[in-house]
C-alpha cells in the first residue's frame, strides 16, 4: 500500500495508556506539537473504565489508585479535569473458620482487631507501620528520580547515587537493616520477623506477590510489598482509594490536561511500524497505511511491542535486543468483574456494612498463598486463588444502575503459560474457580451474579497490548527495577534509536497508576531536545 503523508508533530506517543498521556501533557506544556495514537477505541489502556453490561461502567483492569505523583497531579491540575480520589477503608479478609480480621484505616480500631488476635501483634504492628513508613520515605524520592547508569559516565546520575548513599548512612542500623531484608527477603519470612498470626501475615504478604511470577515465599517479594505501602505514606491521598467515575476517570483526567495543553489525540489508531532511518526514528506508520512523521516517538507500549513489533528488523543491535528477550514479563494475574444484583453476604460478618466498603481479601492463611502458587509454578491457574475484592458502588455508586454493585475481583494465580490447552478453553472454568472460592466465604454469591466478565493473561496480551499478560508491563522484580529496568544501561526512557524514547510502566519506576514514567520521560526528551516552557 502507499504510504500517505501527513502533518508533522514535534512528537508522537504511542499509546494513550495513562503513562502515555502525562507524558503527552507535559511536552504539549513545554510547547511542543504532540500526537498520541492509541490502538483502543478508549483511552486509559489499564486505566480504563468500560461499560461493559448496559449501565455498569467497570474498571475493567485496575480498579484502586494510590501511587499517582502529587507533583502530576499538581502540575496537571486534575481535580479541575475531573480527577476525585474516594477513601478505600481498610481490608477485610474472611477466615474459613468463621472468623475474620479486618484492617481498617483507623489505627487505633485496627490494633484493638488485631489484639483480638495476638497481643502480641498488637504491638508488633505499631513498630512495624512505624518501620514501614521510614522505609518508605527512604525509598520514595527514587519513584520521581531519572535512574542513574552506573555502567556509563554519568556525573549527574553518580551523584544522585551519592546522595542515595549519604542518605542510607544517615539511617539508623536497625534501619538499614530493615532496608536490606526488605531488598532481599520473602514476603513471608520477613513478616514472620514480626507477626504471629497466620491470617495476618498472609494478607500482608499478598502485595508483595501482585504482578509477578512468584509466591510469598520467594526471595524478593518484600520488595513488591514496599512498592504497594509507598501510597499509604502519600501526601496527596494517604491511601489507597477509588477514582470516581473508575480507573479510566483517571486517564480521562490527563487527557484532558494534555488537550487543555494542546495535544492532538487519536483513539483507534494502531501503530504497525515506528519508521527508523539512520539510526532516528522518524515517526510511525499507522494500519493502514497512513505516515505520520515527527521529530521524537515516545512509546508507552512495553519493551516487546516496542522494539521486537514495531521496530523494523536489522534496526536494533543484537545485545540491545537480547536485553529485551531476557525481560521477564510471565504475567500472572487475571480479573473476574461481576455485576451484582445485591450485596454479598459474608457468613463470618453478614449483612451489609463498612467492612464492604475496603478491600475484600480471599488471603486465609500462608499456606493457602503458597499452594496457590504451586498451582501456577506447574501451569495452571489456581484453584483456590488469592483474590483482592472491591465494591466500587458502595464508595461511588454513580458506576452502576440504582441498587446494583460491581464486584471487581483481581485475581491471582492465572499463568500466561498453560500446562494444557489455551486461555480460550479455560476462560470460564477460572471464572468458576474465582466464583467458588468467594462463595465459600459468601455463599449467596452465585445468586446474585447477574454478568460475569472474565479477563485472562491471554485478553490483557491481545486487548492491552500487554505482553504475556503482565499487568505492570514487566515484572517488578528486582532484577529489572531503578537502573535494570527495562535493560541494564537503557534505564533513562533513551534507546539505541536516537529520538526513540519508552515512557510507559516497563521503565522506573515501574507500574501502578502513578504517571511517573511518563512524567520522567517526558523531562528527558525537553533535556535532548532544548526543553524548556512550563513543564
Ligand atoms: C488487571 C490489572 C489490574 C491492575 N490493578 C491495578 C490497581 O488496582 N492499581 C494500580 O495502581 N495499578 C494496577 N494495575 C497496573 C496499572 O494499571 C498499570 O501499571 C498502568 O495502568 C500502566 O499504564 P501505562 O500507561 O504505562 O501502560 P498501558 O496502560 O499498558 O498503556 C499502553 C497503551 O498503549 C497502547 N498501545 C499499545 N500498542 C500500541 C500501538 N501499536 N499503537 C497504538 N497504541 C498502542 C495500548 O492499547 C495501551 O492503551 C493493574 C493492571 C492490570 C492489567
Amino acid at each position: 500500500m502507499t504510504a500517505r503523508m501527513a502533518a508533522r508533530y514535534d512528537a508522537i506517543v504511542v499509546g494513550g495508556g495513562h503513562n502515555g498521556l502525562v507524558a503527552a501533557a507535559y511536552l504539549a506544556r513545554a510547547g511542543r506539537k504532540v500526537l498520541v495514537l492509541e490502538r483502543r477505541h478508549v483511552l486509559g489502556g489499564a486505566a480504563v473504565t468500560e461499560e461493559v453490561f448496559p449501565g455498569f461502567h467497570i474498571s475493567v483492569c485496575s480498579y484502586v489508585v494510590s501511587l499517582l505523583r502529587p507533583e502530576i497531579i499538581r502540575d496537571l491540575d486534575l481535580p479541575r479535569h475531573g480527577l476525585e480520589i474516594l477513601p478505600l477503608d481498610g481490608t477485610f479478609t474472611p477466615m474459613p473458620s468463621g472468623d475474620h480480621l479486618w484492617r481498617m484505616n483507623d489505627h487505633a480500631r485496627t490494633r484493638r482487631e488485631i489484639y483480638r488476635h495476638s497481643p502480641t501483634d498488637a504491638e508488633a504492628y505499631d513498630e512495624y507501620a512505624k518501620a514501614m513508613v521510614e522505609m518508605a520515605r527512604f525509598v520514595k524520592p527514587i519513584l520521581s528520580m531519572v535512574p542513574p547508569d552506573p555502567f556509563s559516565f554519568d556525573l549527574p546520575g553518580f551523584a544522585r547515587l551519592a546522595d542515595l548513599g549519604q542518605r542510607f548512612r544517615r539511617l539508623t542500623r536497625g534501619q538499614q537493616h530493615s532496608l536490606l531484608q526488605l531488598m532481599t527477603m520473602s514476603a513471608a519470612d520477613m513478616l514472620d520477623q514480626w507477626f504471629e498470626t497466620d491470617v495476618l501475615k498472609a494478607t500482608m504478604s499478598a502485595s508483595g506477590i501482585i504482578g509477578t511470577f512468584l509466591g510469598v515465599r520467594s526471595p524478593g517479594t518484600a520488595y513488591v510489598l514496599l512498592h504497594h505501602y509507598m501510597g499509604e505514606i502519600d501526601g496527596a491521598f494517604r491511601s489507597w482509594g477509588f477514582s470516581r467515575g473508575g480507573t479510566g476517570a483517571i486517564s480521562l483526567a490527563i487527557a484532558g490536561a494534555a488537550r487543555e495543553a494542546g495535544v492532538e489525540i487519536r483513539t483507534e489508531s494502531p501503530v504497525e511500524r515506528i519508521e527508523v532511518a539512520g539510526g532516528r526514528a522518524t515517526g510511525v506508520v499507522l494500519k493502514g497505511g497512513d505516515e505520520i512523521r515527527a521529530d521524537v516517538v515516545v512509546s508507552s507500549a512495553d519493551p516487546r511491542v516496542t522494539f521486537e513489533k514495531l521496530c523494523p528488523p536489522g534496526t536494533l543491535d543484537g545485545d540491545f535486543l537480547r536485553g529485551v528477550r531476557r525481560f521477564k514479563f510471565r504475567g500472572s494475574s487475571g480479573k473476574v468483574n461481576l455485576a451484582l444484583d445485591a450485596l454479598p453476604d459474608f457468613t463470618c460478618l453478614p449483612g451489609p456494612g463498612a467492612h464492604l466498603r475496603g478491600a475484600v481479601s480471599v488471603s486465609p492463611g500462608v499456606e493457602y498463598m503458597e499452594r496457590a502458587y504451586d498451582d501456577a509454578k506447574y501451569g495452571d491457574f489456581s484453584r483456590r486463588p488469592y483474590i483482592d475484592m472491591v465494591i466500587p458502588t458502595l464508595t461511588d455508586p454513580s458506576v452502576a444502575p440504582p441498587g446494583k454493585h460491581i464486584l471487581s475481583c483481581f485475581v491471582q494465580y492465572a499463568p500466561y503459560k498453560l500446562r494444557e490447552g489455551t486461555w480460550d478453553e479455560k476462560r470460564e472454568a477460572f471464572g468458576d474457580a474465582v466464583i467458588d472460592t468467594i462463595a465459600e466465604y459468601a455463599p449467596n454469591l452465585r445468586k446474585i451474579i447477574l454478568h460475569r466478565q472474565v479477563v485472562t493473561p491471554l485478553d490483557l496480551e491481545r486487548e492491552w497490548s500487554l505482553s504475556e499478560g503482565n499487568i505492570f508491563q514487566g515484572e517488578l522484580s528486582l532484577e529489572q527495577l531503578f537502573f535494570l529496568r527495562p535493560v541494564p544501561g537503557w534505564a533513562r526512557y533513551r534507546t539505541p534509536l536516537r529520538s526513540l524514547y519508552l515512557c510507559g510502566s516497563a521503565t522506573h519506576p515501574g507500574g501502578g497508576i502513578m504517571g511517573a514514567s511518563g512524567r520522567l520521560a517526558a523531562l528527558e526528551v525537553l533535556k535532548d531536545t532544548g526543553g524548556g516552557g512550563r513543564a
